[in-house]
């Protein structure tokens, strides 16, 4: 690992060693969230673009020499990564806009984006010798754990809020977790598992603690650039950027937020790419939550320090961005504000009709967290905050079939008919 140089409080600035402590800077309790540093001369003569444009591995290992994990490591065998960024014209011409594009992460192998934190979490636990890796999760984060470790035959204990919904739960017992439903909200399930994995000395993928988890998170940004930059053909080169090695970068990424580590995670895979000279521009970062859990949106109104929010009570539709006091808000807040990007909120009727229209104007069928981005394009549209020349990213986090109640409330009901073509005709006639 001579490629990471220190792991860096970001409330003190303290800088450890990469074997020096293994999650937080032990000067703030729990709260004291660190940011791998690295060498990024020396991982710019192991990796470029030109080598990775010939790299015919699809998966987040091939951008191995960034991540922050032993170079002979084992990697879980699942195809993390790789997902598809759709270019979306009919959805873009109905909004007004001319380029939007949507990255599919309900594809991964447990149909969420999480599947990228976990592949990281699996390796690093493994490189610790873990027996047992634990987290807490309001359903996706501990579906990805859970299935990464299936793939490799890694125990696991799993907390989680009695109310995420059945999918989740499902593959949590499916993949063969031990599976501990908390009586009490997301908040709640995350202090269990933090005291249990002190107790237990298990190794805790937590978000907002374990700090390996926004690097696995990074790959997405890479690879959206990566993809916009193959892809880009029907772009000028002025629009494209300078050519040659450097990737395209978008204006605008629209993600969804609750903890705030996949806001986090894509900046930092965005100022890597920027501190390697991959790309030349920052794109804007659009954090967006639901209107019934938006301490972020409100911290970011309001101007308040990461360090000052109170938890509140969240309640929205769209659990996987439920989070009463974000676990990243360090990192969440620096995202948007240092890439002069835009906290909006969104309702839940908003989310539920965000459902269908994603799905049908680009094929996406998006769980009410992933939705929720592109209910956030919509705001921001309405709110004048995106010019329609733009290059627009929506990130589609988690796959529809994760929570086919809230699916089926936004949507009509189908004809049922009897088994006569009379009935057909009646059917389609009305
Ligand atoms: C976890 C998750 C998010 C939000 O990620 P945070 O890091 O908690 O902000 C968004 N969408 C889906 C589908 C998720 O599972
Ligand atoms: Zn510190």
């Amino acid at each position: 690992m001579d490629h990471v140089k220190s792991l860096k409080c970001l409330i003190c600035a303290a800088e450890y060693g990469p074997d020096e402590i293994e999650y937080v800077c032990p000067k703030h309790g729990d709260d004291g969230i660190v940011d791998i540093q690295y060498d990024y001369e020396l991982i710019g003569r192991r990796i470029g673009p030109a080598m990775l444009a010939r790299n015919p591995d699809p998966t987040i290992w091939r951008y191995r020499p960034l991540l922050p994990i032993r170079p002979d490591s084992p990697v879980p065998p699942l195809t993390v990564g790789g997902t598809p960024l759709y270019r979306a014209d009919r959805l873009a011409r109905g909004l007004g806009l001319k380029h939007v594009w949507v990255k599919d992460d309900g594809r991964l192998p447990t149909a969420s984006f999480k599947d990228r934190a976990s592949a990281l979490a699996v390796v690093k636990g493994r490189e610790r010798g873990a027996e047992i890796i634990t987290t807490a999760s309001t359903g996706n984060a501990a579906a990805a754990l859970s299935g990464l470790c299936a793939s490799v035959g890694q125990k696991n204990v799993i907390f989680v809020p009695q109310s995420a919904p059945p999918a989740k739960i499902a593959q949590l017992l499916v993949y063969g977790s031990t599976v501990l439903l908390v009586r009490g909200t997301y908040d709640d399930a995350f202090e269990l598992c933090l005291q249990a994995a002190k107790e237990f000395g298990w190794y805790n993928r937590n978000t907002g603690y374990n700090p390996y988890m926004s690097e696995g998170k990074k790959t997405a940004a890479y690879e959206i650039c990566e993809q916009l930059t193959l892809g880009s053909s029907s772009l000028s080169q002025e629009e494209r950027g300078a050519g040659g090695e450097v990737w395209a970068a978008p204006d605008r990424i629209f993600v969804p937020v609750g903890d705030g580590c996949v806001i986090g995670g894509i900046h930092k895979g965005l100022r890597d790419l920027l501190a390697l000279g991959w790309i030349s521009a920052m794109p804007k970062l659009m954090g967006v939550q639901a209107a019934g859990s938006a301490a972020l949106y409100e911290a970011w109104r309001t101007g308040a320090n990461a360090l000052d929010m109170q938890p509140i009570e969240a309640n929205t539709i769209a659990d996987s961005i439920s989070a009463g006091l974000p676990r990243d808000r360090i990192k969440a807040l620096a995202a948007v504000r240092e890439t002069g990007g835009v906290y909006v909120k969104v309702t839940d009727d908003e989310i539920l009709a965000a459902i269908p229209a994603l799905a049908r104007g680009s094929g996406v069928f998006a769980e009410p967290a992933a939705a929720a981005a592109y209910a956030g394009l919509v705001k921001a549209i309405e709110l004048g905050l995106v010019h329609p020349a733009e290059q627009i990213v929506v990130l589609a986090t988690g796959n529809g079939l994760k929570d086919i109640a809230s699916a089926r409330g936004a949507v009509g009901e189908p004809f049922v008919v009897e088994k006569d073509l009379a009935a057909v005709k009646k059917a389609l006639s009305r």
